[in-house]
Formats: C-alpha cells, structure tokens, sequence
C-alpha cells in the first residue's frame, strides 16, 4: 500500500498540539510534509522555548506514523522557525528538548551517547569532492583500527549510497531507531535513506537542519569513535544552523586549489570559527594531474596557493589528492580507492590525511 501526504495530514489532525496550538496537522502546515515511497518527514513549527514540553508529542507522532501501512521510515522534527498562524517563534530547536537528559559537550550542546567524536566535512560550494573525500576519511579513520561511521547530511545530493554502493534500506530497531548500513567496516546512514531529498531542496535552512540533528539521534550507532558528517555544501542557513547545534568535535574543510584564494571556502573556515567548532584544517582537491603517459605531476591550478592560504587563515594544511581518474572511476562504482587500490597516491593522501584528522582529535596512537 502507499501511503499518502493525505493519510500522513489526517492522521496529523487528529493529534491535539499542546498549549491550545491547533492540531500536529496545522503545525506541519503546508510545506511540513514530505512523502516519498514510504519515507516520511514532518516539520513541526514550535516556539523554541516549548521544544522540552513538545518532545513526547513528537515522538509518540513518530511512532503513530510509523505504524501506518505503507511507511518504511519516519522522522518527526521540530523546528522552531516558521511562525505557527497563532504567534511568533523564537530560535532555539529541538536540541534543548533533549539537553536534560544527555550530557553536554563544550560548546553546551547534548554529546551524542557513544559516539566519542563528531566531525564536520564541508565545502564553501558543491562540487569540489567533499563528499569523495568523507567516505574516504572515514574509510582511512577505519584502517587506523577506529570505529567510524559516517552520516550523509548532504540533503541536495545524497552519495554516500553510490560512494559506498549500498542497495538496501535501513531497519527500524527497537526503540524506533534506524539502524545504519554497513559498508566495508563503515557504519553509513544517508540522509537519502529518510527524506525526499527533491521536495527538501526547497525548505528553509532550519528544516533542513533540524531534519539532520534529528536524524543524527535517531540512528542506532552503537559505539563509535568518530561519526563523519558529510555537510551540505556551502555556508547558508542549513550549514550555518546544523554548525551550531550539533556537537561537532572539529570540521575539515575540502576546497579546490582555485576556489581556496576566492571566497568559498574562506566562507566556510569563518563560518565554523563564528560557532566555534575547532577547524581541524583544509584539504586541497583535485590538487595536481599525475599524467598516464609520462606519469608526471601536472599542476593545472597555481602550486602551493592552498597551503599559504592556509597558513594566512592560520588553519591547518591537511594535504593535497590528486586529480585521478580512478578516484572518480571507483567512486562511481562504490568501490572507494581508500580500500580497493590503496597504492594510488590519492588512496595514500587520504590515508595520511586521515592520520592527521584522528591525531588531532585526540584518537591517534596514545590517544585511544
Ligand atoms: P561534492 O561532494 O563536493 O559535491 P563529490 O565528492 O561528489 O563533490 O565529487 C564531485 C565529482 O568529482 C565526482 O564525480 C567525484 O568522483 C569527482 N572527484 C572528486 N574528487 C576527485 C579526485 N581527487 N580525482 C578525480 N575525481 C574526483
């Protein structure tokens, strides 16, 4: 049976919002509601100071959906940006609804239980290889004998399912909580796996982001010593909302050698700075050409701008990848070079990249 945003509105309607707000259905209003096969995603405008009083709503909604016929996976969230029709919202969200009962990390913000570290990868625009380089980090964190997982909050393009060619769909587990995928050693859940990532591209940066701090707490990770979270490209309201309210540990930031000197990725460095996430330092893509025939390195960008950038924005140079076709070879066949060609110069770049994240988490030799 398929399930409907109809079905989903209904039964929304027949659950009371608390303090004489309407009903779920006049919460989620238009834009709140996302149906696509069987994954569900509801937004529920709220005042951020009633985020506390509203968490049992939003779960027992989640659990009512999620017994709907035709539902695979559900995510209720609150997001306390759009005005409700009866009053004005305050910023906030739906963290402070669970910061009682988790302990804090340094910033204030609810640690995640068993996930030791959090870190960001993100890139002041699309297409420069951020996600490339998140599955490969994270793949060169698990070689190091790490436990990792890896958390695709790439909502206007999900790849992690390609990049670690995942077939299937998450379960649900006791507790309602989803249950990641496992690819080579990699604990994956994708943001694609939950929400119709199509009808997302138009939400408000803070429905995204609460969609992902949501999600975030809801998968079962189990232990975890890093969880790498492949941000939404760029440095708009979703990044700038998820940057703060989630307890990131550190962020990378991944950058082309031409886009380093613009303002992209400058954006993003200043962006983790304002919120104060540690920047664990930059990563040049697509650094150099290693030519098949002569088997030369070729430098088609300016050599050497990207660490000197670095240096002046007094962030760590975490190494150059080279431009290799096999890179986007493997990547498309969900066969990252981290694990099936390790001699490639790029696989051996996000090795010792790798090195450097975990050292500078605190989890490098001596740090466990
Ligand atoms: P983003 O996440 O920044 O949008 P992707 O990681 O999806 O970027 O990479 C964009 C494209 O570039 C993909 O086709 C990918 O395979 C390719 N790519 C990324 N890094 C490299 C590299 N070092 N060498 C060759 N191709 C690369």
């Amino acid at each position: 049976m398929t399930v409907t945003r109809s079905d989903i509105l209904a039964l929304l309607a027949e659950i009371e919002a608390p303090f004489g707000g309407g009903t779920l259905a006049d919460r989620a209003g238009e834009d709140g509601v996302s149906v696509a096969g069987g994954r569900v995603m509801v937004s529920l405008a709220i005042h951020g100071a009633d985020a506390i009083r509203w968490e049992p709503v939003r779960k027992s909604a989640q659990e009512s959906l999620q017994d709907l016929d035709g539902v695979t996976t559900v995510m209720v969230t609150l997001t306390a940006e759009r005005a409700p029709a009866s009053a004005p919202v305050a910023s906030g969200g739906s963290a402070q609804a669970r910061a009682a009962a988790a302990p804090a990390s340094p910033r204030g913000i609810p640690a995640l239980a068993n996930v030791r570290r959090i870190v960001a990868v993100a890139s002041g625009k699309g297409g420069v290889g951020k996600s490339t380089t998140a599955c490969n980090l994270a793949l060169g964190l698990a070689a190091m004998g790490l436990k990792v997982g890896v958390l695709d909050a790439d909502i206007y393009g999900p790849s992690m399912p390609k990049l670690f060619a995942l077939k299937g769909q998450p379960r649900i587990a006791e507790g309602r909580t989803l249950v990641p995928l496992d690819a080579y050693g990699v604990k994956v859940m994708s943001i694609g796996f939950v929400v119709d990532t199509e009808r997302a591209m138009i939400w408000r940066g803070p429905m995204v982001a609460s969609a992902i701090t949501q999600m975030l707490r809801d998968v079962a990770w189990g232990d975890l010593d890093v969880l790498v979270v492949d941000m939404p490209p760029g440095t708009g309201d979703a990044q700038l909302t998820l940057a703060q309210n989630t307890p990131l540990s550190g962020a990378v930031i991944v950058s082309t050698p031409q886009d380093l000197s613009l303002i992209d990725a400058r954006r993003g460095i200043a962006m983790f700075r304002d919120v104060g996430v540690p920047l664990l330092g930059v990563v040049e893509n697509m650094s150099y050409f290693i030519c098949d025939e002569c088997g030369k390195r070729h430098h088609i960008f300016a050599h050497g701008g990207a660490r000197a950038e670095a240096e002046k924005l007094g962030v760590p140079f975490l190494g150059e990848v080279p431009l290799d076709p096999v890179v986007r070879e493997r990547s498309d066949a969900g066969m990252p070079v981290t694990v099936t060609a390790p001699d490639e110069p790029a696989a051996k770049a996000y090795r010792d990249i790798a090195r450097q994240v975990a050292l500078a988490l605190g989890l490098g030799k001596g740090g466990r």
